[in-house]
């Protein structure tokens, strides 16, 4: 069989994703019942509406509709002034109706595309439709403590709003289909539409991955591939999935048209059922909920929450700050840290104190907010905070250094100033104290010294770099640099 590159002149990947992303409203889809399910006990957050009681009757939750516009309108789709909503019937443990209600023929968004960078490049791809649903309850598979099998059924996840993102065929790589991935689940943070979380299956795919010798007209059999839990889950599994149809088209075999589960721990996929096996889920409209009118105050009053999307904050930051496109791109993975970054830096103008922020929230500020565990949307710093710390090293009261030694204190509230004062750090305003530790140094390193008379200029570093240390990091390096060479050129005339 040729190397995997080769194959990529024989052969295109075609991969659609679809996307089931909870919405963080306070109640779910069709009655009060509290959304927020993952720390309760089972089976406490639910009602006759959820449990599928006979005669219970479902209302619509306004605000779920309203997360599911303005996902639409971030992904710039239509929204029809008319749409509805469907009973998908099948049956199944965690499916108490015997149905759920969907949108089958009338979804609330239509169309639109969702821009994202994959390799290097700016890429969009199309989205199909944005509709919204309800999730089911869980099924808890256990062994009891007399060693028999178990399934035990949870609803309190059953009725949480659901929204599904179909997106276009448009991808061609299982590296684009991640990026893909990483790019809406940020749409959907930004927004505040969905948490996003894999981990906690808030954010869920299942992807539908064909193989076509290149120039071939028709799209080769669709394979939907589900159970994938991160989104280097799906990466594999579509390069999985990928390979085993290259092989099977160069080994003159037909691909099956199935869906197939991913087995993580194994990286392989399995046949789950055939198409021909598949549910035919019967929609009708649901008689229980009228006909949805969503008119023009309502899309324009979803409008207005709209935020600078992630894309287009990443381009301007770049732009406006004079930043890379790396540097840009990591600032703005969550909206909370580009607001920070913006609000310390102020509006555009200085290129060169813009990067030193940059680098403060890329390096120091993240690295801690690892270190103490925080999520990635809050840094261990305000914006106010950090204001304060860059006026102080722009106006050399600390030092680079001195500024990291401190950095603990002002997360706890304490001026820049004022811990750096307390525990003796301020920068060392005092010439006669620079020059005592320039002089110690001088009589410590006669090698070096030597070195930098003889014009080994560069021995000066490592002078400077003695210095600041003996000062604990408080003399300015552009000081001690100053005085060294003055000091320096004096002993020798
Ligand atoms: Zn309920």
């Amino acid at each position: 069989m040729p190397a995997p590159n080769d194959l990529l002149s024989v052969f295109e990947t075609v991969i659609g994703l679809e996307v089931h992303a909870q919405l963080l409203t306070k109640s779910k889809m069709y009655c009060g019942c509290s959304a927020a399910y993952a720390d309760a006990e089972p089976n406490t957050h639910v009602c006759p509406v959820c449990l599928g009681l006979p005669g219970a009757l479902p209302v619509l939750n306004r605000a779920a509709i309203e997360y599911c516009l303005l996902t639409g309108l971030a992904l710039d789709a239509e929204i029809p002034p008319a749409c509805k909503l469907d009973r998908k019937n099948y049956v199944y443990p965690d499916l108490p109706k015997g149905y759920q209600i969907s949108q089958y023929d009338l979804p609330l968004c239509v169309g639109g595309w969702l821009r994202f960078s994959s390799g290097g490049e700016e890429r969009r791809a199309g989205i199909t439709r944005v509709h919204v649903e309800e999730d089911t309850g869980r099924l808890v598979h256990r062994v009891d403590p007399g060693g028999a099998e178990e399934s035990l059924v949870d609803l309190n996840r059953s009725g949480v709003p659901l929204m599904e993102i179909v997106g276009e065929p448009d991808l061609r790589s299982p590296e684009e289909a991640r990026d893909y991935l990483i790019a809406l689940r940020q749409v959907l943070r930004y927004i505040g539409a969905s948490t996003g979380s894999m981990e906690d299956g808030a954010f869920r795919c299942d992807a539908n991955v064909s193989v076509r010798r290149i120039g071939d007209p028709e799209f080769g059999a669709k394979v939907e591939i589900k159970n994938m839990n991160s989104f280097r889950a799906v990466e594999r599994a579509l390069r999985f999935e990928q390979e085993r149809q290259q092989a099977a088209l160069l080994a003159g075999e037909t691909v099956a048209q199935e869906t197939r589960g991913w087995i993580e721990d194994r990286g392989i996929t399995v046949p789950q059922r055939t198409k021909e096996q598949a549910h035919d889920y019967r929609y009708f409209p649901e008689p229980d909920l009228p006909p949805l009118a969503v008119d023009e105050s309502m899309v324009a009053g979803v409008r207005a929450r709209l935020p600078e999307l992630p894309a287009t904050r990443r381009s301007r930051i770049a732009a406006d700050y004079g930043l890379g496109p790396n540097e840009a791109a990591l600032l703005t993975e969550e909206r909370a840290v580009a607001d920070v970054f913006e609000a310390a830096v102020g509006p555009p103008g200085d290129a060169a104190s813009a990067r030193v922020a940059a680098n403060w929230i890329m390096n120091d500020l993240v690295g801690l907010q690892r270190q103490r565990g925080l999520p990635p949307e809050t840094l261990p710093l305000d914006a106010d905070q950090l204001r304060d710390l860059l006026a102080a090293l722009a106006a050399g009261e600390l030092t680079a250094r001195a500024a990291k030694e401190v950095l603990p204190q002002i997360t706890r509230g304490e001026r820049p100033r004022d811990a750096a004062r307390r525990l003796n750090l301020l920068s060392l305003d005092d010439d006669a104290a620079v020059r005592a530790a320039v002089d110690e140094t001088v009589a410590a390193f006669p090698a070096a010294v030597a070195d930098y008379r003889g014009g080994k200029t560069a021995a000066i570093g490592r002078l400077i770099g003695e210095t600041i240390k003996r000062t604990g990091g408080r003399a300015r390096p552009e000081t001690v640099r100053a005085v060294m060479e003055d000091v320096l050129r004096k002993d020798n005339g």
